[in-house]
């Protein structure tokens, strides 16, 4: 299964990959809207700690202890192999959040208020928007 692979060397903290996340997940699929119309939340978070910068996003875990703390199987994996939410049953009790280890599930916003925000892979495409904007290869899109 392919996987986002970060490679923190070349992150130079640009935040193309959230802009690039935020079109993708918005309403419009436009950027300019995307961002100071809908303020679409990011499902991957730019970090740095200079000199170190990545971008963070769900790991997509083989055991995923998401899956196993969410109560009534909103957290699941989908048929792709891909750990996604189904937020028309998430009921927003942050069990998933709690045990992520990687702290990669956000607190929705706007019209996903309260419910659980994570990286879905981009069921839509063949590479993930975030890997697609990044001029610097720090991600890259590989059988891991
Ligand atoms: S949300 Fe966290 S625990 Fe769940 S698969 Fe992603 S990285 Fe793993
Ligand atoms: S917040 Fe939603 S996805 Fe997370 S454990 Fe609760 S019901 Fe499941």
């Amino acid at each position: 299964m392919k996987l986002v692979k970060i490679n923190e060397d070349n992150c130079v903290y640009c935040h193309l990959c959230e802009v690039a996340c935020k079109t993708e997940h918005s309403v419009s699929k436009d950027i300019i809207k995307a961002v100071k119309k809908e303020n679409v939340l990011s499902r991957c978070t730019a970090e740095f700690n200079y000199p170190y910068s990545a971008s963070i996003m769900c790991r997509h875990c083989d055991d995923a202890p998401c899956i196993f703390a969410c109560q009534n199987g909103s957290m699941h994996r989908d048929e792709r192999g891909y750990v996604v939410v189904d937020q028309d049953t998430c009921v927003g009790c942050w069990m998933c959040v709690m045990v992520c280890p990687y702290g990669v599930i956000k607190q929705g916003e706007n019209k996903d208020w309260g419910l659980s925000v994570k990286c879905d892979m981009c069921p839509d495409r063949s590479i993930p928007a975030c890997v697609e904007a990044c001029p610097n290869e720090a991600l890259t899109f590989e059988e891991l």
